[in-house]
């Protein structure tokens, strides 16, 4: 699609839900590792003012020179912005405080909505070969331009739902959203697929919320859970995806699992 950021070659996947604290970071980084891990070269953009995906790949503030905010006021390519992490093939756009701002700097510009979309466009399209064959957009806890400009630029939403009480509330709004992106800007996004994260198999409630959502959305659910695990909680605060603090933990298996979910469907997509 036309300048719509969705690049040949490049599968770029906007992690998305207007909820905070449901798994969108941790999935950003755990996904992009596990993606990684199994031969894919990745991209994490964190388009999140408070950076924690990027706190969490052990990017420390003073390193983020050239961020996402330079990229979207339109002063930096995203390969100006790229650091390498230390998983191999796993390099992050990060963001600081400064996104907060954004939105009002580039209100009046009539390329608003685009901006993400075009910066991935020029990555792969940039003469210096980065071979990236996934990119992940780590959205903010909003239906803001910022996530509207991930949504725009993207194949495809992945969204993260935590099995608790509310799991389902705000689903529809999404959905909604992600429709008008698809009618007036996107024509071919859709819905990749939610992940079920925080499951917690003790709690009836857990069991419950994952009988509903797949009762709601069928086959739209990854098959894998992610279950809640105190190695996952832990890793950030050591700057390091799970799979790199603790391969053998629940949460590292699982996330594992749904990357080679993820690979799964997309051939069956491009078989199709
Ligand atoms: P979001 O990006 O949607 O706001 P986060 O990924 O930051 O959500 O997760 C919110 C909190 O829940 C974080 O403290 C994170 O460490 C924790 N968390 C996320 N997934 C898990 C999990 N599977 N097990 C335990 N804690 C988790
Ligand atoms: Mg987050």
């Amino acid at each position: 699609p036309s300048g719509s950021g969705v690049s040949a070659g490049i599968r770029v996947l906007a992690l998305a839900n207007q909820k905070g604290g449901v798994g969108k970071t941790t999935t950003a980084i755990n996904l992009g590792t596990a993606l990684a891990a199994i031969g894919e070269r990745v991209l994490i953009i964190d388009l999140d003012p408070q950076g924690n995906a990027s706190t969490g790949l052990g990017v420390d503030r003073k390193s983020r020179k050239i961020s996402t905010y330079d990229v979207m006021v339109g002063s930096a390519t995203l390969q100006d912005t790229l650091l390498e992490t230390a998983v191999p093939g796993l390099a992050v756009a990060p963001s600081t405080l400064d996104l907060l701002g954004v939105e009002l700097e580039i209100a009046a510009s009539k390329d608003r909505v685009h901006r993400l979309g075009r910066a991935i466009d020029v990555l792969g399209r940039d003469i210096r070969p980065n071979g990236f064959t996934y990119v992940l957009i780590d959205c903010p806890p909003s239906l803001n331009l910022l996530t509207i400009n991930a949504l725009t630029a993207s194949n495809a939403v992945l969204v993260p739902l935590q099995c608790e009480f509310f799991a389902l509330e705000g689903l529809s709004q999404l959905l909604r959203t992600v429709e008008q992106v698809r009618v007036s800007l996107n024509p071919g996004l859709g819905i990749h697929g939610i992940v079920l994260t925080m499951f917690d198999p003790r709690n009836n409630l857990s069991n419950q919320v994952v009988a509903d959502v797949r009762e709601f959305m069928g086959a739209k659910v990854y098959d894998t859970i992610i279950p809640r695990n105190v190695r996952v909680s832990e890793a950030p605060s050591h700057g390091k995806p799970v799979l790199l603090y603790d391969l053998k933990c629940a949460g590292s298996q699982a996330y594992l699992k749904l990357a080679s979910e993820i690979i799964q469907r997309e051939r069956a997509l491009r078989a199709a």
